[in-house]
């Protein structure tokens, strides 16, 4: 990407002509992009931006890259000059953020622009002053080693963009997303950003991304991230940041996806994260996600936006769900090392007397997870076959407000919310037999009911009937907007089951089921389990002691359907620290 000799040329038309045309220039926040990836391209190390009136009355950017020679400054401002590129190969190829030539010229045509550049040692530089397009002057000037860009009085000259620029914080703010997203991709450069004399953000060299997002979001949201990295075999790579379920956001703000280090919008990555999401947040809420996909240039497309903001992969669906599975494995192992009853539920003697699988030369450690799960399998087996033999586990020993279950194990004691993790079971049950295909069991009632809806409810009831009819619920129009209700899911003990689908078809209209098209069954799988262990209660210690054991098979038993957590281990060892016994 660094280019310490750049000798531009200006591309033959044919050429020129095959890389998508259109303005670079929408709005300040995008001519700030642009100078960043342009200081970036130059091996700059310390990029300083300062802002005034939002980017219309000042943008302007001085970084310390290798600069230009009174040549190549003077050819930079050209339509179609570019020192990135030179043939038709190269577009397949592309290493560096600017390629197409496009940006100065097109900044310079519509804003007071000066650019001061010095490419050798001896301070002598290029300054080029530009009006509406027009080259006024090009002198000679002192200048240190880098090129600094001044963009004053943006649109002076097309009134009717002018008028589209949103208000100077709006703008503003747009601009800061901007050099956000460019040092969270380049950590190893400082930035600063100033807003007329304010200084927002000042960001000296860190060593790697997390130190980078730490300086930038603070320790509190740097906590909830779990880090991930893994790569396909058709050479993808992804790493980043994602956010624990239960640390979540009424916008995408905090999501930043980067293709090759190029900050990006590509819209597909929300089925990505919906999907790998499924059932561990509420609808309408978003994790913080900070994404770098890494690919062979030639998988990707960047030519598909005039200011190279969305992208077109290849193979666009492998990479989307390449990108779920490893968020939901990464969520996963997360929530299982980070809740310390993994390590504490079974003391390593007793998994290997009852799973048998001593290791050889003993680093169990790294299974413990898988070790534990199988367990618990095998301990169900075995009393099933050597009644009385193994030692329960768990043994329910209270109650505390009704709904937090105290469970005692050997290490400890386990505080378990009852609501939420028979949500987990419930939702993992229903929801893993939809997507099998199967139907759940369903129990027909004696007496059919009849109830009268509302039309809405009535058009809902039909247009889902199919998903529905899965989950167990069998109805036949009955005249009117009247139902006879024939059968409902074989899991259901509840008292009233009138009341219960009535909730069902409320909490599905409020919530918007007409629109979650693509996840109806994601939605309504979570609404049942939701309002089922609402209704559903149990009591006894042994139903309890069961709801445990199914929740540690579930896929991701730590947290509700919701992102709250099912359960927390409390150990002697923190019980004796607390009470001052050690
Ligand atoms: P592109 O980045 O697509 O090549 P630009 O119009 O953004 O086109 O820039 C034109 C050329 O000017 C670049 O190819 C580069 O050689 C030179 N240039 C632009 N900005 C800088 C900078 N900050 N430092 C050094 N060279 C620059
Ligand atoms: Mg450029």
């Amino acid at each position: 990407m660094i280019n310490n000799n750049p000798k531009i040329r200006v591309m033959p038309d044919s050429l020129a002509s095959q890389v998508a045309a259109g303005e670079v220039v929408e709005s300040p926040s995008s001519i700030v992009k642009e100078l960043i990836e342009n200081s970036i391209d130059a091996g700059a190390k310390k990029i300083k931006i300062i802002i005034t009136g939002g980017g219309k009355i000042l943008i302007k950017v001085i970084d310390d890259g290798c600069g230009m020679s009174r040549e190549d400054a003077i050819l930079s401002i050209e339509r179609h000059a570019t020192s990135k590129i030179k043939d038709k190969k190269d577009l397949t190829n592309i290493t560096t953020f600017g390629f197409r030539g496009e940006a100065l010229p097109s900044i310079a045509s519509v804003s007071n622009f000066r650019l001061i550049t010095s490419s050798n040692e001896d301070m002598i530089g290029t300054e080029i002053i530009i009006k509406g397009g027009k080259l006024i002057e090009v002198n000679e000037c002192g200048a240190e080693v880098g090129t600094q860009i001044e963009v004053k009085s943006l649109f002076y000259n097309i009134p009717a963009r002018k008028k589209f620029l949103k208000s100077d914080s709006a703008e503003f703010s747009k601009i800061e997303r901007v050099v956000i997203a460019a040092s969270l991709s380049s950590p190893d450069i400082c930035y600063s950003l100033y807003h007329g004399k304010r200084s927002v953000l000042n960001l000296s060299r860190s060593t790697n991304f997390k130190n980078r997002i730490l300086d930038l979001f603070g320790a509190d949201f740097t906590e909830k991230l779990i880090e991930f990295s893994s790569s396909d075999n058709n050479g993808v790579r992804l790493n980043g940041f994602i956010s624990r379920p239960d640390y979540n956001f009424t916008s995408k703000k905090y999501q930043y996806l980067f293709v090759n280090g190029r900050y990006v919008k590509y819209s597909s990555i929300n089925v990505s994260i919906r999907n790998a999401f499924k059932g561990l947040i509420d609808k309408g809420m978003n994790p913080a996600l900070i994404l770098f996909i890494n690919i062979e240039p030639y998988q990707v497309d960047v030519n598909v936006h005039p200011s190279k903001e969305q992208v077109k992969f290849d193979k666009a669906n492998k990479v989307q769900n390449f990108i779920t599975d490893t968020i939901v494995e990464s969520l996963s192992s997360d929530l299982k090392s980070s809740n310390s009853i993994v390590k504490d539920l079974a003391p390593l003697s007793e998994m290997k007397m009852i799973s048998g699988q001593i290791p050889e030369n003993g680093d169990i450690q790294d299974h413990s997870i898988e070790f534990i799960h199988n367990n618990i399998y095998e301990n169900e087996k075995i009393i099933d076959s050597d009644e009385g033999v193994t030692e329960k586990k768990f043994k329910v020993i209270g109650v505390l407000k009704k709904k937090f279950i105290l469970i005692q194990n050997d290490e400890g004691l386990i505080i378990m919310s009852k609501r939420s993790a028979h949500e987990r079971v419930l939702y993992e049950k229903i929801f893993k037999n939809l997507e099998g295909d199967k139907n759940l069991e369903i129990q027909r009632l004696l007496v059919p009911l009849t109830l009268d809806l509302h039309t809405d409810e009535f058009e809902i009831l039909f247009r889902y009937e199919l998903n529905f009819q899965k989950l167990g619920f069998i109805y036949e129009e009955f005249g009117g907007n009247t139902i006879k209700l024939e059968s409902v899911p074989g899991f259901l003990e509840v008292g009233n089951i009138e009341k219960f689908f009535r909730n069902i078809l409320t909490e599905a209209i409020e919530n918007g089921l007409d629109s979650a098209k693509h996840s109806s069954y994601e939605f309504l799988s979570g609404t049942l389990a939701n309002l089922t262990s609402r209704y559903y209660d149990l009591n006894s210690n042994q139903e309890l002691e069961k709801l445990l054991e199914q929740l540690l098979q579930c896929d991701m038993p730590y947290v509700d359907t919701r992102g709250r957590p099912t359960l927390f281990q409390l150990s002697y060892n923190e019980i004796e620290k607390k009470l001052g016994q050690k």
